[in-house]
């Protein structure tokens, strides 16, 4: 039974300080959070999970090198000691403009708190461009338990061909298709090939792990395509040396628990028997967006993104701003700065505005959001990057190094930093792992509770969602 708890609604303009709700803790919510610390504002963030994901390094946690703590710290711990913050579990549900409030659900308990300005920072889901039912089969890349998950199927494989004698069957569990072969999908098929071919050999007796086929497949002609095309060779290159097996121009059709079926340019299908199959191919809004679209009248781009003003407000609501991979604004990448700097300028906004308002003047005029572009980066394989910053580009040591530099920069906090750099010592210095550790719940879970839903026939969403195909792949 859904009851509303009155505990959690928070103590609206106590003092008259204007409150703030923030939906996420991704980069957007977070970053935007931490900026109103001292603006004279209560802030209310509400998220569907209890941690801040650091997205980026997901494909380390599926492939043992990091845990999942590392990548993700809880956002009650982040902002412990920012006393205008108060963080709560939820899934927002429902966006009532007209009132000013949301609906967010947790444990059975609804919370509605009202506010003065709402920041939506719920980002984006996998997408299987309108083919849910492939997620059974290759889950997707974009959570701690998609990550847990990933594991867990890469490493039971190998298990399962230690045990099996049928050379056939034997052949499908060591082949592995990452689909979608933007950044996530190099790096995931970069890191698969790197465990068969150093980490796991010398553990198994029946089987080499280097016999491990890994295939990287894309419907588009290139790998990394947002990058430079001398760098997508270099990666390209890596990956061949590595044995990685990249299929361009390769259209998913169909996806079974045995395999997937593919189509070439020009070909008609065919198949490729394979265990493991792992998603990174696109991504879709949240669905909250649709919700802001009907109330506002605003339009939604192809990937179901919100198209904001410049000052990354809602269409018609001074007060309601949109940030990170649910806004579409200037064609800007669904990526990390975007939401970080965006999360940022949005808390300056409120902050400013608000010291304005308790000084009795007018409201300052807004200036638009202005993206200042960082550059691009993808690991490929160990001590192998590429890296663009203007007009810079960089491929293999080097960019590796600068990779390293600036995903540790951006880990939130110390502890997170000092633990993923011994974990990376580890890994990178030797052929160890330090997190292979699966258990068979990670596995099974994600499908076990969809089917749970269907049978109660819940109204609770499945893990995984429709979609629009985004700009960015992977
Ligand atoms: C595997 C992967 C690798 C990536 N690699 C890179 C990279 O190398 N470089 C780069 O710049 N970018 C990368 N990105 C993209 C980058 O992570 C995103 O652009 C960024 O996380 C967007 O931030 P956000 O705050 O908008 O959304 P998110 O970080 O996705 O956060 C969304 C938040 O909203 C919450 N939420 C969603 N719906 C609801 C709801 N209904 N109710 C309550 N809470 C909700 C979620 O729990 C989450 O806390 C990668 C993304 C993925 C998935």
């Amino acid at each position: 039974m859904i009851s509303e708890n009155p505990a959690a609604t928070p103590a609206h303009n106590a003092d008259n300080r204007r409150h703030v709700v923030v939906i996420g803790s991704g980069f957007g919510g977070l970053f935007s959070a931490k900026t109103l610390k001292r603006a004279g504002v209560d802030v209310t963030l509400i998220a569907r999970t209890t941690h801040h994901l650091f997205q980026p390094l997901l494909y380390q946690v599926a492939t043992g090198i990091l845990s999942g703590g590392e990548v993700a710290p809880t956002t009650r711990g982040i902002l412990r000691r920012q006393q205008n913050v108060k963080v709560l579990l939820g899934d927002v549900t429902n966006i009532n403009l007209a009132r000013s409030s949301i609906t967010s659900s947790a444990a059975d308990l609804s919370t509605v708190p009202p506010f003065d300005s709402l920041i939506v920072a719920a980002g984006a889901q996998q997408s299987y461009f309108g083919n849910d039912r492939f997620a059974e089969h290759a889950p997707g890349m974009k959570t701690i338990d998609d990550a847990l998950e990933v594991r867990g199927r890469i490493l039971r494989v190998f298990e399962h061909a230690e045990l099996t004698s049928d050379p056939a069957e034997r052949a499908r569990l060591l082949t592995f298709v990452v689909v979608g072969a933007g950044p996530t999908g190099v790096e995931l098929a970069g890191q698969i090939a790197e465990l068969a071919q150093r980490t796991l050999p010398g553990s198994f007796r029946h089987i080499a792990p280097q016999d491990a086929r890994i295939v990287l497949l894309d419907a588009a002609p290139a790998v990394l395509p947002p990058f430079d095309l001398k760098l997508r060779d270099k990666a390209a290159t890596t990956l061949r040396r590595l044995g990685v097996e990249i299929q361009l121009d390769t259209m998913v059709t169909d996806v079974d628990e045995d395999g997937l079926v593919v189509r070439d340019k020009d070909s008609a299908g065919r198949r490729i028997e394979s265990r493991c199959k792992v998603w990174s191919a696109g991504v879709a809004a949240s669905p909250l967006g649709q919700q802001l679209a009907t109330q506002s009248g605003a339009t939604l781009d192809r990937a179901g993104r919100v198209r904001v003003n410049p000052d990354l407000t809602l269409p018609g609501y001074s007060d309601v701003f949109v940030i990170g991979d649910l806004m579409s604004l200037d064609r800007l990448p669904g990526v990390a700065q975007v939401a970080i700097q965006g999360g940022r300028y949005v808390g300056k906004l409120i902050k400013t505005e608000a010291a304005a308002r308790r000084a009795g003047h007018v409201r300052p005029e807004r200036l638009p959001f202005n993206y200042h572009d960082k550059g691009s980066m993808a690991t490929v394989a160990r001590f192998s990057a590429v890296a663009q910053f203007g007009r810079i580009r960089l491929g293999g040591g080097p960019a590796w190094l600068i990779w390293l530099a600036v995903h540790l920069a951006y880990l939130v906090g110390y502890k997170s930093r000092i633990s993923a750099a011994l974990s990376w010592l580890l890994t990178f210095s030797g052929s160890s792992r330090p997190h292979l550790t699966i258990t068979r719940q990670q596995v099974i879970a994600r499908t076990a509770l969809d089917h749970l839903h269907t049978l109660e026939g819940s109204d609770t969403p499945p893990t995984h969602s429709t979609s629009h195909p985004a700009n960015r792949p992977g």
